[in-house]
């Protein structure tokens, strides 16, 4: 059985679906950010808390665990910034702990969701894994800890993981099921289609004075069905025994302005946005790429679906929930 801890989040929901079609999963979430709906009827739910040893070895102690997923984390650059006891307490303190219940009952196989945000500024203008790792907020901070002790716990303890960095997940599942949720929503694509639909009288530009062509910053969107996918390529070379230790970037390798990310939702809702200028966010770097070679050579994964498709994904499902 596979564990997947945060599988009522936005991604661990669409992993989830995916994952249930090959595997028996069993999903641990609190709730606190993720949708108990959201989670594939398929897979054993429990509610419960990561940092909470007791929650951890009622899992343990009741289903066959192979591996464990990890996407329950927050996730929010700004928020980070203004609250990093939040970020550390839920991202680290709480990983170790799923960690040490793991090492007691001996499961050694650890998919691991990371970030983007653990390369900071980078001096490149395509990210591969070995570019430095030096982060600007606490968020890309905590996730960075947490691979650390990743990379000393497969030394010590002879733990097999893959560190997954994420570039910017967007889209909606083609199941039409489960899309992107938050509440409060601060993603830039999610925002773009609520005001689109007019549930938001305009759409705020955080910053057009970046070193970017247009000024504003630059992001790799990837499809969360590409992400979802890229997760269960990671577990198999894990079980297979191909993987040890391993660090991939997941991303398209193309790279989209907020400008160009709000002319793509026009495009594909065929609607008109509003939009004004705003003063930058905290934390955030002008421009995040991928190279995803590393991980294409190693899995053969790619990713699939370009921004068009993501932003067609995310529109069929905002529609869908209006
Ligand atoms: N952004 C924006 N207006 C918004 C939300 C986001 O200009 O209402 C920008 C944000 O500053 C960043 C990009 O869009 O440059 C992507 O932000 P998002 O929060 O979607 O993802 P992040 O890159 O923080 O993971």
């Amino acid at each position: 059985m596979i564990l997947v801890v945060g599988g009522a989040g936005y991604i661990g929901s669409h992993l989830v679906e995916e994952l249930v079609k090959t595997n028996e999963v069993v999903v641990l979430d609190n709730l606190s950010t993720g949708h108990q709906r959201a989670i594939d009827t398929r897979a054993v739910f429990v509610k419960g808390d990561l940092g909470n040893e007791a929650d951890l070895e009622a899992v343990f102690g009741s289903y066959p665990i192979k591996a464990v997923m990890h996407f329950a984390a927050n996730s929010l650059v700004g928020e980070s910034v203004v609250d990093p006891l939040k970020y550390y307490e839920n991202n680290v303190a709480s990983t170790l702990t799923l960690l040490k219940v793991m090492m007691k009952y001996d499961v050694k196989n650890f998919i691991f969701s990371s970030t983007a945000a653990t390369y900071g500024i980078p001096d490149v203008d395509i990210i591969s894994e070995d570019s430095p790792t030096v982060p600007i907020n606490p968020y890309g901070q905590s996730k960075l800890m947490v691979e650390n002790i990743l990379a000393d716990f497969a030394h010590a303890y002879d733990l097999r993981y893959v560190v997954l960095r994420y570039f910017n997940a967007a889209g909606a599942s083609a199941s039409g099921r489960i899309g992107e949720m938050h509440d409060p929503e601060t993603h830039l694509i999610p925002i773009i289609l609520q005001h689109l639909l007019g549930q938001r009288e305009q759409i705020s530009v955080f910053g057009d004075d970046y070193e970017t062509p247009d000024g504003t910053c630059i992001r790799d969107y990837i499809h969360v069905t590409d992400l979802a996918n890229a997760h269960i390529a990671a577990l198999e070379s894990l079980l297979n025994g191909q993987n040890k230790a391993a660090t991939y970037n997941l991303g398209n390798g193309l790279g989209y302005s907020v400008k160009e990310v709000i002319d793509m939702c026009e495009k594909v809702t065929g609607r008109k946005a509003n939009v004004v200028m705003a003063d930058r966010r905290a934390g955030d770097p002008a421009r995040l790429v991928a190279s995803a070679d590393k991980v294409h050579e190693a899995l053969g994964w790619k990713a699939e679906r370009d921004l068009e498709k993501i932003i067609a994904s995310a529109w069929a499902w905002h529609q869908s929930i209006e």
